[in-house]
């Protein structure tokens, strides 16, 4: 289904360049909310100020937010340095209040995207709100989660909508918290081109040290915003104190952020691009064309072995198809895992066929 989208320029007027949107990961006192979101409003790049009202943690007894009483701290911040203000929902209780003590932006959590049951609360609690919300992907990377919670907020009449990317958890060895798997925050803007997707690095991360590197990753990317968490005195902060960044180090991290142009007006750019894809588009066609013709050896060798009645798969010729690609690939300067993926997927294409080789003879018989 379609989702009717209100451009952020329309809500958000005036505002130049990537959406920027900081703040604690937890509200804590109102001292700790005021005094961060003083020192972000200084910086002028700040548009949303984020605070976790409600905290989801993992286990009981940890912190979980200040609740309810810390709405009246954001009304402040509001007041005080005219940035907008965001909140985490999970409830509909928490969907009431936030709305109720003039919250502008709410977020779903990635631990409640996962659930369509929450979600679907949530969107019943908004229909005929005309509530701005921003969808964080859910834990684990399926997008039809994602795209299932922005669609349940679409139907109660939500247009003032973005996903959050904030990467996907994993059990493997990683030097992230949560990978960021780049691909499908990618294949999520490509389905819906409106649609404002903006990158949190903070949880992508898990730590301040590679913050900067993700977040211009994610502009190169042309991600529309960045969501970075920040908190006066990070090393005492209640919840996720190693990813957070002083408001001056967030200074810092936004004034090296290198922000690149969609496109260029310049007649010479635009030319030698065209020129430089004409050339890609005639490397990717005889590309397809040499797919196809080792696609029909496939053909050929699926038919020679059935009627030879040898097996499809040769566990040693796999393996000497993986090696010697392998080697070639890298002497040409392509990665390792690319040569290796691509090499998966050919081999998994010519397995099918060539079973289907076998299918064919026994549907024949
Ligand atoms: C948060 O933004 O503080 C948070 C809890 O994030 P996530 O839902 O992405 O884990
Ligand atoms: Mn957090």
């Amino acid at each position: 289904m379609e989702l009717p989208i209100t451009p952020l320029i329309e809500w958000m007027p005036g505002r130049k360049g990537p959406l920027i949107i900081s703040g604690p990961c937890g509200a804590e006192t109102e001292e700790q909310v005021l005094t961060t979101a003083r020192g972000l409003a200084a910086l002028g790049k700040v548009t949303v100020f984020r605070a976790g009202v409600w905290k989801p943690r993992t286990r009981p007894n940890a912190f979980e937010g200040a609740g309810s009483k810390a709405l009246p701290w954001l009304s402040r911040v509001k007041a005080e340095t005219g940035m907008l203000t965001a909140v985490e929902v999970a409830t509909t209780q928490h969907v009431e209040e936030a709305l109720k003590h003039g919250v502008d932006i709410l977020w779903i959590g990635a631990r409640t995207t996962v659930n369509p049951f929450s979600v679907q609360e949530i969107a019943e609690a908004l229909r005929g709100t005309d509530a701005a919300v921003m969808v964080k992907n859910p834990v684990h990377p399926d997008i039809q989660l994602w795209i299932g919670a922005l669609e349940r907020l679409s139907l109660s009449g939500i247009t003032r909508l973005m996903a959050v990317h904030r990467g996907f958890y994993t059990s493997d060895k990683s030097c992230y918290r949560n990978i960021p798997r780049w691909e499908i925050p990618v294949e999520l803007q490509t389905l819906y081109p409106e649609l404002p997707v903006i990158c949190d690095p903070s949880h992508i991360c898990g730590r301040t040290e590679t913050i900067a590197a993700v977040a211009q990753k994610a502009l190169d990317l042309n991600f529309a915003g960045l969501m970075i968490e920040s908190h006066i005195h990070p090393e005492a902060a209640l919840s996720d104190a190693r990813q957070q960044l002083t408001p001056a180090a967030l200074g810092v991290l936004l004034d090296e952020l290198v922000v690149r142009e969609v496109s260029s007006a310049n007649k010479s750019f635009t030319d030698e691009l065209a020129r430089m894809r004409m050339i890609i588009d005639e490397v990717d066609e005889q590309l397809i064309r040499t797919l196809a013709r080792r696609m029909e050896l496939i053909t050929q060798v699926g038919e020679y072995k059935r009627d030879n009645n040898v097996t499809v798969f040769q566990l040693p010729r796999w393996q000497e198809i993986l090696r010697s690609r392998i080697a070639s690939g890298t002497i040409q300067g392509l990665e390792e895992a690319f040569v290796k993926e691509w090499c998966e997927l050919l081999h998994k294409e010519s397995i099918r066929r060539q079973t289907e080789i076998l299918e064919i003879k026994k549907a024949d018989l």
